[in-house]
Protein backbone atom coordinates (compact mmCIF):
# COMPACT_ATOMS: atom_id res chain seq x y z
CA UNK A 1 0.00 0.00 0.00
CA UNK A 2 1.49 3.29 -0.95
CA UNK A 3 1.13 6.34 1.33
CA UNK A 4 -2.36 8.60 0.89
CA UNK A 5 -2.95 12.04 2.09
CA UNK A 6 -6.04 14.21 2.14
CA UNK A 7 -6.31 17.46 2.86
CA UNK A 8 -9.68 19.27 2.73
CA UNK A 9 -12.56 20.74 4.90
CA UNK A 10 -12.64 19.47 8.79
CA UNK A 11 -16.57 20.63 9.27
CA UNK A 12 -19.49 20.39 12.27
CA UNK A 13 -22.62 20.03 9.47
CA UNK A 14 -25.91 20.33 10.40
CA UNK A 15 -28.36 18.68 7.63
CA UNK A 16 -32.08 18.07 6.92
CA UNK A 17 -33.33 15.37 4.40
CA UNK A 18 -36.76 14.01 3.71
CA UNK A 19 -35.63 11.26 6.50
CA UNK A 20 -35.00 13.22 9.46
CA UNK A 21 -31.79 16.01 10.54
CA UNK A 22 -28.72 16.07 12.20
CA UNK A 23 -27.69 19.08 14.38
CA UNK A 24 -23.94 19.36 14.71
CA UNK A 25 -22.50 16.41 13.51
CA UNK A 26 -19.02 15.30 12.12
CA UNK A 27 -18.84 16.43 8.95
CA UNK A 28 -16.07 18.36 6.06
CA UNK A 29 -14.90 17.12 3.19
CA UNK A 30 -11.71 15.35 4.19
CA UNK A 31 -12.91 13.55 7.44
CA UNK A 32 -15.48 11.56 5.14
CA UNK A 33 -12.99 11.11 2.38
CA UNK A 34 -10.48 9.66 5.38
CA UNK A 35 -13.11 7.76 6.80
CA UNK A 36 -14.01 6.00 3.54
CA UNK A 37 -10.61 5.30 2.07
CA UNK A 38 -9.60 3.78 5.88
CA UNK A 39 -11.69 1.09 5.05
CA UNK A 40 -8.82 -0.26 2.66
CA UNK A 41 -5.78 1.04 4.70
CA UNK A 42 -4.09 3.77 6.48
CA UNK A 43 -5.13 7.66 5.72
CA UNK A 44 -2.87 10.57 6.36
CA UNK A 45 -5.48 13.59 7.24
CA UNK A 46 -4.15 16.89 6.79
CA UNK A 47 -6.88 19.78 8.18
CA UNK A 48 -7.71 22.73 10.53
CA UNK A 49 -10.78 22.57 12.95
CA UNK A 50 -11.62 25.13 15.51
CA UNK A 51 -11.03 25.14 19.39
CA UNK A 52 -14.31 24.30 19.18
CA UNK A 53 -13.99 20.90 17.63
CA UNK A 54 -15.21 18.16 19.97
CA UNK A 55 -12.93 15.68 21.19
CA UNK A 56 -15.52 13.12 20.62
CA UNK A 57 -14.99 13.58 16.94
CA UNK A 58 -10.82 13.26 17.02
CA UNK A 59 -12.20 10.51 18.90
CA UNK A 60 -14.18 9.18 15.86
CA UNK A 61 -10.82 9.54 13.97
CA UNK A 62 -8.27 8.06 15.89
CA UNK A 63 -10.43 5.04 16.11
CA UNK A 64 -9.94 4.59 12.73
CA UNK A 65 -6.40 4.00 10.34
CA UNK A 66 -6.13 7.52 10.48
CA UNK A 67 -2.84 9.27 11.03
CA UNK A 68 -4.19 13.04 12.73
CA UNK A 69 -0.60 13.99 12.81
CA UNK A 70 -1.43 16.94 10.30
CA UNK A 71 -5.14 17.84 12.23
CA UNK A 72 -4.32 21.04 13.81
CA UNK A 73 -7.02 22.52 16.62
CA UNK A 74 -6.35 25.97 16.17
CA UNK A 75 -7.15 28.18 19.29
CA UNK A 76 -9.13 31.46 19.14
CA UNK A 77 -10.67 29.99 15.84
CA UNK A 78 -13.78 28.39 14.94
CA UNK A 79 -14.77 24.84 13.09
CA UNK A 80 -15.72 25.54 9.54
CA UNK A 81 -19.52 24.99 9.71
CA UNK A 82 -21.73 24.27 6.82
CA UNK A 83 -26.01 23.93 6.99
CA UNK A 84 -27.77 21.89 3.86
CA UNK A 85 -30.77 20.40 2.96
CA UNK A 86 -31.83 17.73 0.24
CA UNK A 87 -35.30 16.98 -0.83
CA UNK A 88 -37.01 14.67 -3.33
CA UNK A 89 -34.22 12.25 -4.99
CA UNK A 90 -31.99 13.92 -3.08
CA UNK A 91 -28.90 14.36 -5.94
CA UNK A 92 -27.99 17.75 -4.76
CA UNK A 93 -27.70 19.66 -1.49
CA UNK A 94 -29.18 23.23 -1.18
CA UNK A 95 -26.31 24.99 0.70
CA UNK A 96 -28.73 26.79 3.60
CA UNK A 97 -25.46 28.37 5.37
CA UNK A 98 -21.79 28.44 5.50
CA UNK A 99 -19.50 29.31 7.56
CA UNK A 100 -15.86 29.44 6.53
CA UNK A 101 -14.46 30.54 9.67
CA UNK A 102 -10.78 28.37 10.11
CA UNK A 103 -11.22 27.85 6.44
CA UNK A 104 -10.43 31.26 5.33
CA UNK A 105 -7.69 31.63 7.89
CA UNK A 106 -4.08 30.43 7.32
CA UNK A 107 -4.14 26.68 5.87
CA UNK A 108 -2.68 23.99 7.46
CA UNK A 109 0.88 22.87 7.49
CA UNK A 110 1.94 19.37 6.17
CA UNK A 111 3.92 17.93 8.97
CA UNK A 112 7.59 17.02 7.89
CA UNK A 113 6.43 12.54 7.99
CA UNK A 114 4.04 13.12 5.70
CA UNK A 115 5.72 14.85 2.89
CA UNK A 116 6.55 12.00 1.05
CA UNK A 117 3.20 11.33 0.20
CA UNK A 118 2.48 8.92 -2.64
CA UNK A 119 -1.19 9.43 -3.55
CA UNK A 120 -2.92 12.88 -3.07
CA UNK A 121 -6.43 13.92 -2.37
CA UNK A 122 -6.95 17.94 -2.10
CA UNK A 123 -11.07 17.88 -1.43
CA UNK A 124 -12.84 20.42 -1.16
CA UNK A 125 -11.68 23.54 0.18
CA UNK A 126 -10.38 26.97 -1.09
CA UNK A 127 -8.78 26.28 -3.88
CA UNK A 128 -5.77 28.55 -2.95
CA UNK A 129 -5.37 26.19 0.65
CA UNK A 130 -5.54 23.54 -2.46
CA UNK A 131 -2.37 24.65 -3.89
CA UNK A 132 -0.55 25.43 -0.79
CA UNK A 133 -0.63 21.93 0.25
CA UNK A 134 0.41 21.03 -2.99
CA UNK A 135 3.39 23.20 -2.83
CA UNK A 136 4.53 21.17 0.52
CA UNK A 137 4.70 18.09 -1.40
CA UNK A 138 7.60 16.25 -2.91
CA UNK A 139 6.80 15.21 -6.52
CA UNK A 140 3.47 13.18 -4.88
CA UNK A 141 3.01 10.34 -7.98
CA UNK A 142 -1.03 10.92 -8.36
CA UNK A 143 -2.80 13.97 -7.38
CA UNK A 144 -6.81 14.71 -7.37
CA UNK A 145 -8.29 17.23 -6.76
CA UNK A 146 -12.50 18.07 -5.93
CA UNK A 147 -13.91 21.25 -6.12
CA UNK A 148 -18.05 23.03 -5.61
CA UNK A 149 -20.08 25.41 -7.38
CA UNK A 150 -19.20 28.09 -4.08
CA UNK A 151 -15.77 28.63 -5.68
CA UNK A 152 -16.17 28.13 -9.07
CA UNK A 153 -18.82 30.90 -8.46
CA UNK A 154 -16.30 33.43 -6.39
CA UNK A 155 -12.62 32.19 -6.84
CA UNK A 156 -12.68 30.98 -10.34
CA UNK A 157 -9.07 32.22 -11.52
CA UNK A 158 -7.71 30.25 -8.19
CA UNK A 159 -9.57 27.27 -9.24
CA UNK A 160 -8.15 27.24 -12.80
CA UNK A 161 -4.72 27.72 -11.19
CA UNK A 162 -5.66 24.56 -9.11
CA UNK A 163 -6.95 22.38 -11.77
CA UNK A 164 -3.38 23.43 -13.98
CA UNK A 165 -1.50 21.37 -11.43
CA UNK A 166 -3.20 18.43 -10.44
CA UNK A 167 -3.68 14.82 -12.29
CA UNK A 168 -6.93 14.27 -12.05
CA UNK A 169 -10.39 15.77 -10.94
CA UNK A 170 -13.31 14.76 -9.02
CA UNK A 171 -16.20 16.96 -9.78
CA UNK A 172 -20.46 16.53 -9.99
CA UNK A 173 -22.26 17.21 -13.42
CA UNK A 174 -23.81 20.56 -12.26
CA UNK A 175 -19.92 21.92 -11.27
CA UNK A 176 -18.67 20.44 -14.62
CA UNK A 177 -21.27 22.15 -16.38
CA UNK A 178 -21.09 25.24 -14.27
CA UNK A 179 -17.43 25.17 -14.64
CA UNK A 180 -17.27 25.21 -18.73
CA UNK A 181 -20.14 26.89 -19.75
CA UNK A 182 -21.17 23.50 -21.63
CA UNK A 183 -24.16 21.58 -20.63
CA UNK A 184 -23.25 17.89 -23.23
CA UNK A 185 -21.10 16.33 -19.97
CA UNK A 186 -18.74 14.81 -22.39
CA UNK A 187 -18.33 18.10 -23.90
CA UNK A 188 -17.64 19.32 -20.07
CA UNK A 189 -15.55 16.65 -19.44
CA UNK A 190 -13.19 17.13 -22.42
CA UNK A 191 -13.54 21.39 -21.53
CA UNK A 192 -12.27 20.39 -18.18
CA UNK A 193 -8.92 18.01 -19.79
CA UNK A 194 -7.61 21.54 -21.80
CA UNK A 195 -7.35 23.01 -18.11
CA UNK A 196 -4.84 20.59 -17.49
CA UNK A 197 -5.65 17.16 -15.63
CA UNK A 198 -5.39 13.85 -17.43
CA UNK A 199 -8.23 12.69 -16.28
CA UNK A 200 -11.87 14.38 -15.18
CA UNK A 201 -14.55 12.26 -13.01
CA UNK A 202 -18.33 13.62 -13.43
CA UNK A 203 -20.61 11.74 -10.33
CA UNK A 204 -23.92 12.07 -11.55
CA UNK A 205 -25.49 11.15 -8.22
CA UNK A 206 -28.04 8.70 -8.03
CA UNK A 207 -26.87 8.35 -12.33
CA UNK A 208 -23.74 7.20 -11.60
CA UNK A 209 -19.93 8.28 -12.77
CA UNK A 210 -18.35 9.03 -15.89
CA UNK A 211 -14.49 9.21 -16.69
CA UNK A 212 -13.52 11.51 -19.22
CA UNK A 213 -9.53 11.16 -19.91
CA UNK A 214 -7.25 11.04 -22.92
CA UNK A 215 -7.64 7.66 -23.82
CA UNK A 216 -11.70 7.93 -23.78
CA UNK A 217 -14.90 7.31 -21.82
CA UNK A 218 -15.97 4.79 -19.46
CA UNK A 219 -19.26 5.32 -17.22
CA UNK A 220 -20.63 3.32 -14.10
CA UNK A 221 -24.08 3.48 -13.15
CA UNK A 222 -24.76 4.19 -8.83
CA UNK A 223 -25.11 0.97 -6.76
CA UNK A 224 -29.02 1.11 -6.66
CA UNK A 225 -30.06 1.64 -3.07
CA UNK A 226 -33.65 1.43 -1.01
CA UNK A 227 -32.69 3.50 1.90
CA UNK A 228 -31.11 6.60 0.85
CA UNK A 229 -31.34 8.80 4.58
CA UNK A 230 -28.18 11.44 3.85
CA UNK A 231 -26.05 11.84 0.47
CA UNK A 232 -23.99 13.94 2.53
CA UNK A 233 -20.68 13.29 1.74
CA UNK A 234 -21.12 10.96 -1.11
CA UNK A 235 -18.81 12.00 -3.43
CA UNK A 236 -16.15 12.63 -1.06
CA UNK A 237 -16.54 8.82 -0.07
CA UNK A 238 -16.54 8.04 -3.66
CA UNK A 239 -13.04 10.10 -3.69
CA UNK A 240 -12.38 8.13 -0.53
CA UNK A 241 -12.97 4.47 -2.34
CA UNK A 242 -11.34 5.59 -5.63
CA UNK A 243 -8.11 6.43 -3.86
CA UNK A 244 -7.97 4.62 -1.28
CA UNK A 245 -7.89 1.32 -3.94
CA UNK A 246 -5.16 3.15 -6.11
CA UNK A 247 -3.27 3.37 -3.19
CA UNK A 248 -3.66 -0.08 -2.29
CA UNK A 249 -2.75 -1.01 -5.95
CA UNK A 250 -0.08 1.73 -6.06
CA UNK A 251 -0.93 2.17 -9.98
CA UNK A 252 -2.42 4.93 -12.04
CA UNK A 253 -2.86 2.85 -15.36
CA UNK A 254 -6.60 3.08 -16.90
CA UNK A 255 -8.00 -0.22 -15.81
CA UNK A 256 -6.70 0.95 -12.52
CA UNK A 257 -8.67 4.19 -12.51
CA UNK A 258 -11.87 2.45 -13.77
CA UNK A 259 -11.95 -0.30 -10.99
CA UNK A 260 -11.22 2.54 -8.19
CA UNK A 261 -14.60 4.20 -9.55
CA UNK A 262 -16.31 1.01 -8.49
CA UNK A 263 -14.60 0.87 -5.50
CA UNK A 264 -15.98 4.53 -5.22
CA UNK A 265 -18.92 3.88 -6.27
CA UNK A 266 -19.91 0.87 -3.70
CA UNK A 267 -18.18 2.70 -0.73
CA UNK A 268 -20.01 5.99 -1.21
CA UNK A 269 -22.97 3.40 -1.28
CA UNK A 270 -22.63 2.78 2.49
CA UNK A 271 -22.08 6.51 3.59
CA UNK A 272 -25.94 7.60 2.08
CA UNK A 273 -27.76 4.73 4.33
CA UNK A 274 -27.29 6.78 7.30
CA UNK A 275 -26.91 10.31 8.57
CA UNK A 276 -23.43 11.94 8.65
CA UNK A 277 -20.41 9.74 8.86
CA UNK A 278 -22.56 7.26 11.06
CA UNK A 279 -21.74 4.04 8.33
CA UNK A 280 -19.03 4.97 8.19
CA UNK A 281 -17.54 4.69 11.37
CA UNK A 282 -17.35 0.89 11.21
CA UNK A 283 -17.25 0.05 7.67
CA UNK A 284 -14.83 -2.55 6.65
CA UNK A 285 -12.92 -4.26 3.01
CA UNK A 286 -15.16 -7.50 3.70
CA UNK A 287 -18.43 -5.24 3.63
CA UNK A 288 -17.58 -2.87 0.92
CA UNK A 289 -16.00 -6.60 -0.89
CA UNK A 290 -19.46 -8.12 -0.93
CA UNK A 291 -21.11 -5.61 -2.07
CA UNK A 292 -19.00 -5.19 -5.05
CA UNK A 293 -19.39 -8.54 -5.48
CA UNK A 294 -23.46 -7.80 -6.14
CA UNK A 295 -22.84 -4.86 -8.02
CA UNK A 296 -20.52 -6.68 -10.58
CA UNK A 297 -23.01 -9.05 -11.05
CA UNK A 298 -25.64 -6.37 -11.93
CA UNK A 299 -23.24 -5.58 -14.09
CA UNK A 300 -22.85 -8.80 -16.21
CA UNK A 301 -24.95 -9.28 -19.26
CA UNK A 302 -24.15 -11.41 -22.08
CA UNK A 303 -21.95 -10.53 -25.35
P1 LIG B 1 -20.25 16.07 -0.46
O1 LIG B 1 -19.42 14.84 -0.63
O2 LIG B 1 -20.14 16.99 -1.61
O3 LIG B 1 -21.66 15.76 -0.04
O4 LIG B 1 -19.56 16.88 0.75
C1 LIG B 1 -20.21 17.17 1.95
C2 LIG B 1 -19.26 17.88 2.90
O5 LIG B 1 -18.70 19.04 2.29
C3 LIG B 1 -19.96 18.35 4.14
O6 LIG B 1 -19.57 17.53 5.25
C4 LIG B 1 -19.52 19.81 4.33
O7 LIG B 1 -18.99 20.05 5.62
C5 LIG B 1 -18.46 20.02 3.26
N1 LIG B 1 -18.55 21.34 2.63
C6 LIG B 1 -19.69 22.00 2.27
N2 LIG B 1 -19.38 23.21 1.75
C7 LIG B 1 -18.02 23.32 1.77
C8 LIG B 1 -17.09 24.36 1.38
N3 LIG B 1 -17.47 25.50 0.85
N4 LIG B 1 -15.77 24.09 1.55
C9 LIG B 1 -15.37 22.93 2.08
N5 LIG B 1 -16.18 21.94 2.47
C10 LIG B 1 -17.50 22.12 2.32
Amino acid sequence: MASLLVTGSIGIDCVQTPHGQVEDALGGSAVYFALAASAQGPVRLVGVAGEDFPERFTAMLSDRPIDLAGLERRKGSKTFRWRGQYAGAMNEATTLATDLNVLAEKGPTIPAGFRDSRYVFLANTHPTLQRELLSQLAGPELVVCDTMNLWIRTEREELLLTLGMVDGVVLNDAEARMLTGIDNLVGAGQKILTYGPEFVVIKKGEHGVMLVGREGIFVLPAMPMYDVVDPTGAGDSFAGGMMGYLAGQNRVDTMALRTAMAWGTVTASFTIQDFSVGRLLNLGRAAIMARLAEYRDMLRFEE
